[in-house]
């Protein structure tokens, strides 16, 4: 275990769950002095978050770590919608304008371990046993206090994230309320391993008076059962206990043979307010927790890094102002509550104890769910595909999700704005002047698209501004300068 150096770093991580460590992996492909430490001897091996959805495989293709996850994973492509064995709805999950039409089941030690690799080959590791106690900043840098084995030590970082987990530290540190409540139900996760009746590409989601169970499949034969309980009680759910709720609650033909792993765990569905204090950031679990029902809690984390990380890379080099940083806290914020209230939505309506209520649910889903705009919305809520940040200080228009085929692999979009056009108008006085004016920030790239379009490094729209290349130009250079990145001479 190398000791803990006093040294300044350009970003200190702190947790290295999945949040932690993708943001290390991105840290390490951006050249960032970085360094993450965790609290445990190793990484945990538990299953806990199974699903990623589309928008994070495209994330985790710009990044150039998607193709052990994608051998790794059960695809599932259907989720139906089942109640007292009667089926409400069967939709196909597969957005069509992506390369990634399906939702990767990864057990999260799985995901863990790929990153981890990932680190590995970048040539960095994990501190682990080292302990994030406390923190002070001030206008220049960030003074940690690490404990290793009982040792402190002090580390000075530009940046400090903290990436650990719902009772997060950096978060009670920075005094950010953690604003929500706790789900008077409890819950029950267990993996378990099942016969081959119910389709390796289908989840199944169960309405039910007493509770909602949701059934996510791992693999033909393996099955991740997740419902909301009365009570918790001292030891893990049992074999017979799951069997039982799946008698109660799931399709008739569904038995389970073995237990792998259970838990009870309490769900909360909070947020913070800001996720970033000076030069203090919060991410992840840290930064808000929601029901398990839609399986969105570690994507969301994910992106939040992925929405974070070029702009620490861009302050870092003197490129990026407090409009940049603050920006991170503008635009996650408002995605962070719809999860919150889709998540909410979901669990409540699966678990009305109203007849009322059930009885509207199980005549309204049927219907609405074979309405080709319910599909649409449906998916592109779960896949995360729809997220956009449209009305961000930074963004000009629709701040939509941008993906093609260049972006792919971890080269095609790093540290840079690409400015995308067809040839004729990139290669124009205007638009050579107004990249010159912007050296190794923003590159043109030839594309089919209407007129300019300036796409982030996380590949989100900046701006789109239509057809005039005059005022397009100047409506480029007027959002580059809003971000406080280098003023223009010309
Ligand atoms: C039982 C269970 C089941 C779940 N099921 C699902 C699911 O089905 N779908 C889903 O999407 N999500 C699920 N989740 C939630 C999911 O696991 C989290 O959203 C995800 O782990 C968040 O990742 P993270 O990196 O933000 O935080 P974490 O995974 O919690 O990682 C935080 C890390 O920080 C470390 N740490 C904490 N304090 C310190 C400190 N002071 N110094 C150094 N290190 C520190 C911790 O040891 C930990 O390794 C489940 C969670 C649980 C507990």
């Amino acid at each position: 275990m190398p000791a803990i150096a006093p040294q300044n770093f350009d970003v200190l991580i702190v947790g290295a769950g999945p949040v932690g460590l993708f943001l290390a992996n991105e840290c390490a492909r951006r050249g960032l002095r970085w360094r993450i430490v965790e609290a445990r001897s190793t990484q945990s091996e538990h299953s806990k978050a199974l699903a990623i959805f589309p928008r994070t495989l495209e994330i985790f293709d710009m990044a150039g770590v998607v193709s052990p996850f994608v051998e790794r994973a059960n695809r599932v492509e259907w989720a139906t919608v089942i109640s007292h064995k009667r089926t409400l709805a069967r939709i196909h999950f597969t957005p069509e304008d992506t390369p990634y039409s399906f939702i990767a089941m990864v057990p999260q030690d799985v995901t863990e371990t790929l990153l981890l690799e990932e680190l590995r080959r970048k040539g960095s590791a994990v501190e682990y046993d080292t302990t994030f106690v406390s923190a002070v900043q001030n206008s220049a840098s960030v003074t940690a206090t690490l404990d290793h084995h009982g040792n402190r030590r002090e580390v000075t970082a530009a940046y400090l994230v903290g990436c650990d987990g719902a009772h997060s530290a950096v978060r009670h540190l920075l005094n950010l309320p953690f604003e929500g409540a706790e789900y008077h139900a409890s819950f029950m996760l267990a993996d378990v391993e099942t016969n081959e009746t119910l389709p390796a590409d289908e989840m199944q989601l169960c309405p039910h008076e007493l509770g909602p169970l949701a059934i996510f499949p791992m693999s033909a034969t393996r099955r991740r059962v997740v419902a909301t309980v009365d009570g918790v009680r001292d030891e893990a759910p049992s074999l017979d206990f799951v069997r039982q709720l799946i008698s109660e609650r799931a399709p008739s033909d569904i038995e389970a043979r073995a237990l792998h792993w259970s838990s009870y765990f309490r769900i909360h569905h909070r947020q913070v307010a800001k996720l970033r204090v000076g030069r203090m950031f919060v991410a992840g679990d840290a930064a808000h927790i929601h029901s398990p029902f839609g399986g969105q809690g570690m994507n969301t984390g994910l992106q939040d890094v992925w929405n974070l990380v070029w702009k620490l890379d861009f302050a870092v080099r003197g490129r990026g102002g407090e409009n940049l940083l603050d920006s991170y806290t503008a635009e996650r914020r408002p995605v962070i509550r719809h999860v919150i209230d889709v998540t909410d939505f979901m669990t409540r309506a699966m678990g009305t104890p109203s007849k009322l209520a059930q009885a509207a649910r199980n005549t309204i889903i049927p219907v609405v769910s074979r309405l080709a705009p319910f599909q649409q919305g449906f998916v592109r809520t779960l896949s995360e595909l729809g997220v956009a940040y449209r009305g961000s200080p930074i963004v000009e228009g629709a701040g939509r999700r941008y993906f093609d085929s260049s972006l792919r692999g971890g080269k095609g979009i790093c540290s840079r704005f690409l400015l995308l056009g067809e040839e004729s108008i990139l290669a124009s006085a205007a638009v050579t002047q107004l990249c010159a004016a912007y050296p190794g920030l923003v590159e043109p790239r030839s594309a089919q698209c209407e007129g300019l379009l300036l796409v982030r490094p996380d590949g989100y729209v900046a701006c789109e501004p239509g057809r005039n290349k005059a005022a397009a130009v100047e409506a480029i250079r007027s959002l580059l300068h809003r971000q406080s990145l280098e003023p223009l001479t010309s």
